[in-house]
């Protein structure tokens, strides 16, 4: 069995932002070699998440909107934040937009969907974070 680890860091210019990582997770399928396998797709930070679903600029802003309205940004309105951090709606936000993926590699190539592709949503940038990819198989 082939195994294949990498990992990504990624920095946003702002506090919220989907990031299409799609390109980076087919360079680290081709390079790990695997032709029939596994591929992971993780956050490594619990306040931001992993994810798949359709690259449409529009359909971002709405997760964006969704989670903001599900877990408002608010120093004083999480228990969280009593530690002296201001990201307790990030890492509700987390939870609800996913940690990780797993996408089918077939014939060396990642077997998605027709409109599947992978995003990084980050609730609580302007730092470095790190995504992992774990690819196994054959
Ligand atoms: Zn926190």
């Amino acid at each position: 069995m082939k195994a294949h680890t990498q990992y990504l860091t990624l920095h946003t210019r702002s506090r919220h932002e989907i990031v299409n990582i799609t390109d980076r997770v087919e360079q680290a399928a081709r390079k790990s070699g695997v032709k029939e396998g596994l591929c992971l797709v993780n956050s490594m930070h619990i306040t931001s998440s992993v994810f798949i679903n359709d690259n449409e600029s529009g359909l971002h802003q709405d997760f964006l909107e969704w989670v903001e309205k599900l877990a408002p940004y608010g120093v004083d309105r999480y228990r969280h934040n009593l530690t002296g951090e201001d990201n307790g709606d990030a890492h509700l936000k987390r939870t609800i937009m996913g940690r990780e993926v797993v996408v089918a590699v077939t014939g060396g190539r990642l077997d998605f969907g027709p409109w599947e592709r992978i995003f990084y949503g980050e609730f609580d940038g302007m730092r470095d974070k790190r995504v992992l990819i774990k690819i196994i198989g054959e």
